[in-house]
């Protein structure tokens, strides 16, 4: 968790539990993320994610995101309940040719493709 929280603290300064008052700067943020890691260490299916307002969601099985903590930045912010990774790139944006998954470069003219997807 730590990763999504460190990632979090640049996108919000201050961030509450959902399911309590309980508020938390940077700092108690990280120092909780810190805790959850040792004693709640999530196996390899699951992930934490993170929204464009800083809020960070506990994905369990690749599908139902669990939002744990919510951004003070982005209060009403409208978090998504099901996890939808961004599609990989499929064909190449300059030529069109199709490129196989994972690619780093169109096999065709060459251009460097990027994926959009950046994983927490
Ligand atoms: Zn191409």
């Amino acid at each position: 968790m730590l990763e999504a929280a460190e990632y979090a603290a640049t996108l919000c300064g201050s961030f509450r539990f959902a399911t309590s008052d309980n508020r938390y700067d940077v700092k108690g943020l990280l120092a909780l993320a810190e805790i959850s890691d040792s004693e709640n260490p999530i196996d390899e299916d699951s992930f934490y994610v993170v929204s464009p307002g800083g809020a960070i969601g506990f994905c369990e099985d690749g599908e139902v995101i669990d939002w744990l903590i919510l951004s003070d930045a982005a209060p009403k912010e409208d978090l998504p309940l099901i996890y939808q990774a961004v599609p990989q790139i499929k064909f190449c944006s300059k030529c069109g040719a199709s490129v196989a998954h994972g690619a780093r470069f169109c096999g065709k003219c060459g251009i460097a493709l990027r994926s959009k997807l950046s994983a927490i």
